[in-house]
């Protein structure tokens, strides 16, 4: 689970890190007030759950609250397109409005789990902010991924060699060191696989501050927080998805335009790559999972047929201790609710796979059955090709 970086920042500072003063606005007329609140001159940075804002116009400088309120009269409901949104891009519903920092250097400091090694580790560069991507790519040498023993904890060793590395000030070494640690405490506290700071600033004032920040959750440890489950913003994450998780299916939305449903992970997984070996895209990774129901299959379905983008549905099921005729009853439960708007193409093998071509065949649906998950994936991508070119 991602947060917002007003709520990353407020975690932090709540952890005694060094945070710039900031305000949460919902509208134009909040972000004048708080602008005011800063003392006038401020920073206006859009909410919304993607890196790259600053490069995209989501990070904007006001000198006065007047100005503030101007500029957050664009930002509120503005698209913002970035690397990581893709071209939909995400609408900004808040803004945070922080106090202006003139600083000089700029660190990038994160961390994360190393899976490699089992362990925690931190990951620095001297050369942080906006190009950091650019240059984790092109200059690997100035990034360190420094490893830390999970059953010591953080030691001073392992902060005197990242604040060398980073050519961080002897004046500002214990602050240094105190925020490594409140970022320890907060990652390992609230089981968080990832914090990221990107600047960690020198300010003018000589201090370090994060002008900003973003947490990651393990989504398989929320319930152990319920004060960090509150922060979930729906509104960020692809309504597909929340609903799937509704059901306890594994969801994941992706931007191709062919609906898979699986059960399985590894199957699933098989699914995407032989859609994309005969040159389709998959809309979704899809495990409806070993054990589902009619109803959750016919959820399943309908979240597969609510994504416009979706013109051929694979339907790629071996069946173990799923049934094939439970998939059925499911396929037409869902197919009476909504209508297949879509040809769907149907791969069944395994248990009761007699029972449940036998309930689709009777269904009087227009389905395409295919002998073999290649056959499916090649039907599929005709269907799709076919339409694209129509
Ligand atoms: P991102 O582009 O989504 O990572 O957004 P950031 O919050 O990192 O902002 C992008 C860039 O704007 C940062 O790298 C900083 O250089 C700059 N920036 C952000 N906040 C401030 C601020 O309070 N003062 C100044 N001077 N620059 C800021
Ligand atoms: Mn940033």
């Amino acid at each position: 689970m991602n947060i917002h970086e007003y709520q990353a920042k407020e975690l932090l500072a709540a952890y005694g890190a060094p945070v710039p003063k900031g305000i949460l606005a919902l509208t134009a007329e909040q972000a004048q007030e708080a602008a005011r609140a800063l003392g006038g001159a401020c920073v206006l940075k859009a909410q919304a759950h993607c890196g790259g804002r600053g490069k995209a116009g989501g990070v904007k400088f006001a000198s006065s609250p007047e100005e503030a309120y101007e500029l957050a009269k664009n930002m509120i409901g503005m698209k913002l397109v970035t690397k990581q949104t893709g071209e939909k891009g995400k609408t900004v519903r808040k803004l945070y409005v922080t106090e202006p920092v003139s600083h000089g250097a700029e660190y990038y400091l994160a961390l994360t789990t190393d899976f490699s090694s089992a362990r925690p580790v931190f990951i620095a560069c001297a050369e942080g902010g906006t190009e950091i991507e650019e240059l984790f790519e092109k200059s690997p040498e100035k990034v360190a991924r420094v490893p830390f023993g999970a059953e010591l904890g953080l030691k001073d060793y392992t902060v005197r060699a990242l604040a060398a590395f980073l050519g961080v000030r002897a004046e500002n070494y214990k602050e240094f060191s105190a925020l490594l640690y409140a970022m320890y405490k907060l990652y390992t506290d609230k089981n968080c696989s990832l914090i990221e700071i990107n600047p960690l600033a020198l300010t003018d004032g000589g201090a370090l501050t994060a002008l900003d920040a973003k947490i990651t959750f393990d989504d398989n440890a929320l319930f152990r927080h319920p004060e960090v489950a509150v922060l979930r913003d729906e509104a960020e994450e692809d309504p597909k998805e929340v609903e799937a998780e509704k059901y306890g299916l594994s969801y994941i939305a992706l931007d191709g335009n062919i609906g898979c449903l699986v059960n399985g992970a590894g199957l699933a997984m098989a699914t995407m790559d032989i859609l994309s070996a005969f040159g389709g895209r998959p809309a979704n990774f899809l495990d409806v999972g070993g054990s589902a129901g009619e109803e959750k299959v016919a959820a399943a379905f309908g979240i597969l047929l609510s994504d416009e983008n979706v013109r051929a549905i694979m339907v790629n099921i071996f069946g173990g201790i799923m049934k094939c005729d439970v998939i059925a009853a499911g396929i037409l439960e869902a197919a009476e609710k909504t209508g297949l708007r879509v040809p769907v193409v149907v791969r069944l093998e395994g248990t009761n796979v007699e029972r449940g071509k036998e309930i689709l065949r009777a269904s009087g649906l227009k389905l395409i059955s295919a002998s073999d998950m290649a056959d499916a994936a090649r039907k599929c991508v005709e269907l799709t090709k076919a339409g694209e070119t129509a």
